[in-house]
């Protein structure tokens, strides 16, 4: 073999930059599942089923093209990505190894050291499935202190041509968040299509099989599996948002409501994650939709600022901080993950609602994610590497680029205000405001003490106490510091030590 192309469990890439010159004649292609992967650390059956799944179907793709392929499938138990090169390179005389970036600094590091020790030639060629250009986000890094998303996602607009009109943002303001945090209120939701779900295939059912009996005790449940697995079903899912949920998108980013785990988001950043669908035409789709009156402004800037702002931003930042986000630790959290988070048991209305969710399905949005589990392991103390391996283990969309810094750096500040100009912190409050979680939950979000005291809400204030040496420096925190101190002693006396209880018993 004159290349040996590695094709990982998150680059099902039709369009790779692995197929520019590869010649089958010369060249195989390569793919593993290994159980460290799924285990080391750990990987829900969600996520294992929807990763090997899609990665079956790829092969499948693959030798459609005839061209071939070595690929090692779970029943034959290998280890990590290290042990099963090595029996590659041992059943086959290989000139070179080639990949594409891959989405997780580990597992370049451990390929580099492999080929190192191997004595072979290792080719990383860069990632074309992402709109930023090689060097583009370090480019625009250099030499600013503040690296915020909204410049970023201006530069890429312009640079795009996206959402533009003669040079200017279209509609005259860049961004239309302002409109974008509409609560439910007591009438609830309006009416939320059903999204498309894709029936299990038989790969989808064998891959179940091989999980029960190959990866037992992954953690997490499997009632049903739902999601895309291949290009054309992840197509399917974009348009089933596009025509159905994308209109009403905007309105409702922020809200969050019982028992309706999926509102009115796309349910697709696995699929993109995964490279079954690119990010520009993602973008384009809902651009179209904007421009043929299908959708409104806010709408469509809100979804488009998402994946060209955020997700650009936060691939930009993991790279920058490679080597630090694993002993990042700025606010000295070192208490252990509630076992809540492992089965969703709790008195917490809020946090049993959304871990239910992703207990169940793999799934939480993004206001879930952030202002409810996050929040609630940020006011906890929670060591920021052990929600972070939560995060990575749980949701179908997690992979290490993207998840790492979303954890660490915006919902656990972890990495002291490199990507978050603020803690996102919040009380109760904010949660009765955003949804309707607190009607009939045990306890009451006003209440910072006593027996009907919110957790969230107790934790808020210990929070602010706990570090009101640098928040009243802070020029958006600094009036909660105030406030803290507005509070009689018995008041502040009487939080501590209902935070104390909440330290030591949990809820
Ligand atoms: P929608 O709400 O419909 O948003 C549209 C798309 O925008 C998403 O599909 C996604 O591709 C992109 N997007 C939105 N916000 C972000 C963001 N902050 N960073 C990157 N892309 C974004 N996203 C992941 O893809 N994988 C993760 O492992 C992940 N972990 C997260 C952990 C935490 C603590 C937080 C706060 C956020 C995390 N996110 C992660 C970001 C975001 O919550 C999810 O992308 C989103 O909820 C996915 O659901 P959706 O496809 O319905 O998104
Ligand atoms: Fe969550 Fe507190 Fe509201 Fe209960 S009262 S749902 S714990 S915010």
């Amino acid at each position: 073999i004159r290349n040996l192309c590695l094709v990982f469990g998150d680059q099902l890439d039709q369009q790779s930059n692995l197929f520019t010159d590869f010649d089958p004649q010369q060249d195989a292609l390569w793919m593993a599942e290994v159980s460290d992967e799924s285990s080391n650390p750990a990987s829900s059956k969600q996520r294992t089923v929807l990763f090997l799944s899609a990665m079956r179907h790829f092969a499948q793709w693959i030798e459609r093209q005839d061209w071939p392929l070595v690929y090692y499938s779970i029943i034959e138990q290998f280890g990590s990505f290290s042990d099963v090169l090595a029996q590659t390179l041992q059943d086959y005389s290989v000139q070179q190894i080639r990949c594409v970036l891959p989405g997780d600094y580990r597992v370049l590091q451990a390929l580099q050291n492999f080929c190192k020790q191997q004595q072979i030639e290792l080719i990383v060629l860069p990632d074309s499935h992402f709109i930023a250009e090689q060097g583009e986000f370090q480019n625009w890094a250099n030499n600013r202190q503040q690296l915020r998303m909204e410049y970023w996602y201006r530069q890429l607009r312009k640079r795009c041509n996206i959402l533009m009109n003669n040079g200017k943002p279209e509609g005259g303001k860049w961004n239309y968040d302002a409109d974008n945090r509409k609560a439910f209120g007591k009438a609830g939701p309006p009416q939320i299509p059903i999204p498309c779900d894709f029936l299990e295939d038989d790969i989808v059912q064998q891959v179940r099989k091989d999980v029960e009996q190959y990866l037992p005790n992954l953690p997490g449940n499997l009632p049903r599996f739902f999601w895309p697995v291949d290009r054309q079903q992840a197509l399917q899912a974009l348009q089933d948002f596009i025509d159905r949920r994308l209109p009403t998108f905007g309105d409702y980013q922020d809200a969050m409501w019982k028992g309706e785990p999926w509102l009115f988001h796309s349910r697709i950043s696995m699929a993109i994650n995964l490279k079954l669908l690119h990010p520009m035409e993602v973008i384009q789709a809902a651009e179209n939709a904007y421009r043929q009156g299908r959708a409104p402004l806010n709408a469509v800037e809100g979804f488009i600022r998402q994946i060209l702002g955020w997700r650009e931003y936060i691939r930009g930042i993991y790279w920058l901080q490679r080597e630090q986000w694993s002993q990042f630790n700025a606010l000295d959290n070192q208490r252990d993950l509630p076992q809540m988070y492992w089965d969703g048991k709790t008195q917490m209305n809020c946090m049993q609602q959304s871990l239910k969710q992703v207990l169940d399905y793999g799934y939480g949005h993004h206001i879930q994610r952030l202002m409810i589990t996050g929040l609630y392991a940020l006011l906890a103390e929670v060591e920021p590497q052990q929600i972070e391996a939560w995060y990575l283990a749980m949701y179908v969309d997690a992979v290490a680029w993207v998840e790492v810094p979303n954890t660490l750096g915006m919902s656990q500040f972890a990495d002291g205000g490199i990507l978050a100009s603020k803690p996102y912190i919040a009380s109760g409050n904010y949660i009765k405001k955003m949804s309707n979680y607190c009607d009939g939950c045990a306890f009451n979000p006003k209440n910072a003490s006593g027996d009907k005291a919110c957790p969230m809400t107790t934790l808020y204030w210990h929070f602010i106490y706990r570090h009101q040496d640098w928040l009243q420096e802070h020029p958006r925190l600094a009036m909660q510091v105030k406030h803290w101190h507005n509070k009689s002693a018995e008041e502040q006396a009487a939080i501590l030590q209902k935070a104390a209880q909440i330290f030591q018993n949990q809820v």
